[in-house]
């Protein structure tokens, strides 16, 4: 992987949750740091491509968290500050760390936001709309101008509680990304590929399942592709994985230029790259210490690791 030519076709615009998240693991607990999934997934999306941030936090959101955003490079013209409350989000996982137990989801801030898109934000290219309302992830796609891409993510909490929404939603998307779970608890169904056609089906030209530490597998019509995890040894927090697999592959598209499905195999592998980095420590810690050439590094890997000659 090389990252000499630069972003070629920027930027991305990324709407979601800004959050003080609460996590346990086996391994640590962490009370009210940094977290969301538009954070974790602009920090991501901010290695290959100019990114657009546009969420809401509340008069309690440390200056500190607002200075880290803006020394990657992402610009937070479209972040308001509103009275109340930042998003916050508890919850903890056990030994399997596919499977996150929320404790609590406190909207705050979230529950009267209306995305107004600053001006020249409706031309941005790539659009990822995070985790969030799919109604507000609806209010930004129809401010966009002719969007090249656009990629959608969601949770069961909006599978359950916003359906028609985000059925909606996936109807307007080129790509939609899920876990496993989220896919089989969305279509009522138990294998991924039917679940995957299920999808196809709501309108997306690609459905991106997202198999935690497994990898992921991509579906279009008449394609499929398996990438697998990259085989880490030490995992402390899976927080934000799937956040941070979203911006690493929508960012690397826009630094690429190009969204055919050689381009979406690379950003996938891309994607696995910087979630492992997540994986490794809480919050965005490891984001933030991180460089281009350790990511390079790790896409090279799997790629060695992936070859394998003709029967
Ligand atoms: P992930 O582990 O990639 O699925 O995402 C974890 C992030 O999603 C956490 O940092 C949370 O702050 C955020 N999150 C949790 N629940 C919600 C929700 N209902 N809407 C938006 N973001 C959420």
């Amino acid at each position: 992987m090389s990252f000499e030519n630069g972003c070629l076709d920027g930027p991305v615009l990324i709407v979601g949750s800004v959050a003080y998240d609460s996590v346990r693991t086996p391994f640590g607990e962490m009370n009210e740091v940094l977290g969301g999934a538009a954070s974790y997934a602009s920090v991501s999306a901010s290695f290959f491509a100019p990114v657009r941030l546009v969420a809401v936090v509340g008069d309690d959101f440390a200056e500190r968290h607002v200075a880290q955003l803006g020394a990657r490079n992402i610009d937070l013209a479209g972040l308001q500050r509103a009275r109340g409350k930042t998003f916050r989000w508890s919850g903890y996982y056990e030994y399997d760390f596919s499977q996150a137990h929320t404790t609590a989801t406190e909207l705050n801030v979230f529950q009267d936001f209306r995305p107004e898109l600053p001006p020249g934000y409706p031309e941005s290219p790539y659009v990822f709309l995070a985790n969030i309302d799919p109604a507000l992830q609806l209010s930004v796609l129809d401010q966009m101008r002719h969007p090249k891409l656009v990629v959608c993510d969601t949770m069961n909490f909006w599978i359950e509680n916003a359906r028609e929404k985000l059925l909606e939603v996936l109807a307007r998307c080129d790509v939609a990304l899920l876990n496993d779970a989220e896919a089989r608890e969305l279509c009522q169904e138990g294998s991924l590929v039917a679940a995957g056609r299920k999808i196809l089906d709501l309108g997306p030209g690609v459905v991106i399942i997202k198999k935690g530490e497994h990898g992921a597998v991509m579906m279009s019509r008449d394609s499929y592709f398996a990438a697998p995890g990259y085989p880490l040894e030490e995992i402390r927090d899976p927080t934000g994985a799937g956040d941070t697999f979203a911006g690493g592959l929508v960012g690397y598209l826009a630094r690429c230029g190009e969204i055919g499905e050689e381009a979406l195999r690379r950003a996938i592998i891309a994607g696995s790259v910087m979630a492992s980095f997540t994986v490794e420590d809480f919050s965005l810690h490891r984001l933030f210490n991180l460089s281009t050439e350790e990511v390079a590094e790790r896409y090279d890997e799997i790629t060695t690791m992936t070859q394998f000659g003709t029967f």
